[in-house]
């Protein structure tokens, strides 16, 4: 990822934000690049420490299916090109078994959200996706009808409105499907051989079938995108009317075919387009909640991305999940480089009872504390993190604070402290400010070929 500076503390907010300088999407703190390897031994007692902390709260599962019909050019998740889809039932199975190591640390504590991610989980078939949802029933003794979310990420040329109506028929109330452009020039410029008319179809009929919330993700900043491009996608999309649209800014990668290819991306485009985003969505009544997304008051959002920032447990399974815990931030085996081999790995892992976490990093009370301000710092309840650090945010951090307000970027009151307008435009420039010693020279030093 980019670092802003040498170090967190040369890192100069107000040259950057003059000087347009865009900084890369954070949604996790640590970063997966400060993370060191662990071994199962080690992960799984620190895991179990860690669970004795949070014994009493909701916990939150994100499931992982690593199959696309193709890798998209701007995406570094763990995919695998699908090739063979009679691993679908074996990779349920392997799915199953990891759930069941987990059940008797988990089990009966309420299980707040279930999302089904990836990769593409929605090519699978329905009695798969059911089968998933039936094992997370029996497994943790939980009643599917009490998780407030149970998510599915929708790739737009693998549903029909049977095969949406079916899915909703099976608990899933929230999909979000993955649009990224209005315009078949930019769709397809980022490797996918639908156009826009297909996933407009499964928009509408994702609509239509009646789940409770349908998200839409758009990247601002892919090649060949022009403000007047963004314009008519941001149009397209708000006549769709869905609860929730995600904008987010695409971030340039090692590995990814774009970062291969040496796109680049201009911080004055991004941010003009960061705006229009915004202001076109605010314009039609869409709430903003975050600097990437946009929701219908009282139906639109995103739960277990909201738990996560929160600081709330989310369990990670299948090849190359990750999980966020008290203690504990880890990622099950991956590999850009070799995505089918660490898919085998997972699935040996499952056959021979091995744990697969592959790497993590262990959180202590400093890089908790880190981590509550940079994800929740959008709107931070600030006697939450009294309570649960036992340290005032401000009392931590008063040269960062200081500077923030002075530039206009956040609102400290007694209570809350809450970026501005300027503040969440520029949420990913500010929240490095944060970042401790240790984890900038690990990101500094990261191996990008792994
Ligand atoms: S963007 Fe989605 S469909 Fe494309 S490779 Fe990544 S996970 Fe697969």
């Amino acid at each position: 990822m980019k670092l802003l500076a040498d170090s967190p503390q040369d890192v100069d907010i107000r040259a950057l934000m003059s000087s347009d300088t865009q900084g890369d999407y954070i949604y996790m703190y640590p970063p997966r690049q400060a993370y060191s390897t662990i071994d199962g031994r080690t992960a799984t007692s620190v895991i179990d420490k860690s669970l004795e902390h949070t014994q009493h709260d909701p916990v939150n599962l994100y499931l992982h299916f690593p199959f696309c019909k193709q890798i998209c050019k701007f995406c570094n998740l763990y995919a695998v090109p699908l090739g063979d889809d009679s691993l679908f039932d074996a990779y349920v199975t392997m799915l199953e078994r990891e759930m069941q190591s987990w059940s008797a640390r988990i089990g009966g504590r309420p299980i707040d959200t279930v999302y089904l991610g990836g990769g593409t989980p929605s090519l699978l078939p329905v009695d798969a996706l059911d089968r998933v949802l039936r094992g997370i029933e029996k497994t943790f003794s939980v009643d599917m009808d009490s998780v407030a979310e149970v998510a599915l990420e929708v790739a737009p040329d693998t549903v029909d409105a049977r095969k949406l109506h079916d899915l909703q028929g099976i608990g899933i109330n929230r999909v979000n499907l993955g649009l990224q452009s209005a315009t078949d020039e930019e769709i397809r410029s980022i490797g996918r051989r639908h156009g826009f008319d297909r996933a407009q179809r499964s928009i509408v009929d994702a609509l239509e079938a009646g789940f409770g919330n349908v998200c839409i993700d758009l990247i601002y900043g892919l090649p060949g995108q022009s403000v007047e491009s963004w314009i008519a996608t941001l149009e397209k999309v708000v006549a769709l009317s869905a609860p929730t649209v995600c904008a987010y800014p695409l971030t340039l990668r090692p590995g990814t075919g774009f970062g291969r290819r040496g796109v680049s991306i201009e911080g004055h485009d991004q941010y003009r387009k960061y705006e229009l985003a915004r202001d076109v969505l605010r314009s039609v009544g869409y709430e903003q909640e975050t600097h990437v997304r946009y929701v219908v008051a009282g139906v639109g959002g995103y739960r277990q991305k909201v738990n996560h920032w929160a600081g709330q447990d989310i369990v990670g399974l299948g090849a190359g999940a990750r999980g966020y815990l008290h203690r504990l931030d880890y990622r099950n085996g991956y590999s850009l480089r070799r995505r089918k081999s660490a898919l085998v790995t997972y699935m040996e892992d499952m056959t021979d009872g091995r744990c697969p976490i592959r790497s993590g990093f262990e959180l202590d009370p400093d890089e908790r504390l880190r981590k509550a301000l940079i994800l929740g710092l959008l709107n931070l309840d600030r006697r939450r993190v009294v309570t649960h650090h036992g340290v005032d945010p401000v009392d931590a951090f008063p040269g960062i604070f200081d500077e923030l307000t002075s530039l206009d970027l956040a609102q400290v009151d007694d209570d809350r402290i809450a970026l501005t307008e300027a503040g969440r435009k520029f949420r990913d420039l500010v929240v490095q400010l944060f970042f401790s010693s240790d984890v900038w020279k690990r990101i500094k030093e990261f191996d990008y070929s792994e």
